[in-house]
């Protein structure tokens, strides 16, 4: 478990589940959606949304379906911050495709400090953009010695 946030890794795969079907595509999150999606029975979805509407991080209604909070988004940005940060790394560096990028860096950002990410970051000159054109937030923290020497923090991202 995450020491600062108290997500579990399995609980921020639905988070960034949840933000790219929801508020980057616009779609409905279901019960069923995300029992397809995961592969898993609607009762462990169940279960899983509870205790993430435990932590606040999602509001979940019964004939609806699931949305993230404002800390559920801030939460799934960190995390989808670190999968195309990683994504970046793995493209650029190693050559790999986008989607083998995306594969493997499904099975460690969660594990990644943002320290490290922010180092990888820095490394790629702040990139906007993940291999697949999502948008890579910004972290606060991840501020470019080249960048703001100019004085220009606005288009920092
Ligand atoms: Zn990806
Ligand atoms: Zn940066």
């Amino acid at each position: 478990m995450d020491v600062e946030t108290g997500v579990t890794r399995r609980e921020g795969r639905y988070l960034m589940f949840m933000y790219r079907r929801g508020i980057e595509e616009g779609r409905r999150i279901t019960t069923t959606l995300l029992a397809r999606s995961f592969q898993v029975n609607p009762a462990t979805v169940t279960g899983i949304l509870r205790r993430l509407a435990e932590k606040e991080l999602i509001e979940y209604t019964r004939y609806y379906g699931a949305e993230l909070t404002e800390k559920g988004v801030a939460e799934a940005r960190r995390l989808l911050r670190k999968h195309r940060i990683l994504e970046v790394l793995f493209v650029n560096f190693l050559g790999y495709d986008a989607e083998r990028a995306c594969e493997e860096a499904s099975k460690i950002d969660y594990y990644c400090s943002m320290d490290l990410i922010n180092s990888i970051c820095r490394a790629y000159g702040h990139p906007r953009t993940c291999p697949c054109n999502k948008e890579i937030f910004r972290d606060p923290t991840c501020i470019g010695g080249e960048d703001g020497a100019n004085g220009d923090f606005s288009d920092h991202l």
